[in-house]
């Protein structure tokens, strides 16, 4: 069931973050902070965490999805978030428990690495999954920006497992009103207005 789409999406969590195409850069104070963020992740040095300490953090983000399990809070799902050789995060699955679709492991563990570390991007992160991201989850490491992903389990693995994430990637190829679950585009014009004030805005946070 490993489909081409999911090899895709391995490759792109193989590759480095810093390796983000121009053209998706924001300009202006955006595209610095994009382009800071460029050389903040290509800062890690691969030989600076020796195996065993890799092995320790995604041994503890496979404990957390394995007493997720026993404690009947989610799925069997874990995550770590590290900065500087610490766990400052942690998150398990709690999409049931919680009644939150969006409760996946790496979404619970980014939110709370994101309110301890008093920031919205993990700059200098690492992140630990006990299994490749799904498509949301992907989304989420993008815009939080750590510096590296590490993932045990595979999107295949997770496939045969019940959690077969392969239809939102057959989805995200198709036009917007083709999708299953229809997407249809009204009242452009007053939208824009939000994003005329806020490129106005000269106080703005970017991000
Ligand atoms: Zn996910």
């Amino acid at each position: 069931m490993h489909s081409p789409r999911a090899a895709e999406q391995s490759a792109v969590l193989r590759r480095p973050l810093c390796l983000q195409p121009a053209s998706r850069a924001p300009r202006g104070a955006a595209g610095a902070a994009a382009l800071q963020w460029q050389m903040d992740a290509a800062l890690p040095d691969e030989n600076a965490m020796n195996p065993a300490e890799h092995n320790r953090f995604m041994a503890r983000a496979i404990a957390l999805a394995v007493e997720n399990v026993r404690k009947g809070l989610g799925g069997p799902f874990g995550c770590v978030v590290v900065k500087d050789g610490q766990i400052v995060a942690e998150g398990a699955n709690r999409v049931t428990s919680a009644n939150d679709p969006t409760a996946h492991a790496e979404i619970v563990a980014i939110r709370e690495a994101c309110r301890v570390l008093g920031h919205f991007q993990l700059t200098g992160c690492d992140l630990y999954t006990s299994c490749e991201p799904c498509p949301m989850c992907l989304g989420a490491i993008y815009w939080a920006r750590p510096a590296r992903v590490f993932y045990a389990g595979t999107a295949e693995d997770a496939a045969q497992a019940g959690f077969d994430d392969v239809d939102i990637l057959r989805e995200l190829q198709q036009p917007p009103v083709r999708r299953r679950i229809p997407m249809q585009q009204i009242m452009r014009e007053p939208a824009l207005e939000a994003f005329r004030l806020w490129q106005q805005k000269p106080d703005k946070v970017a991000y």
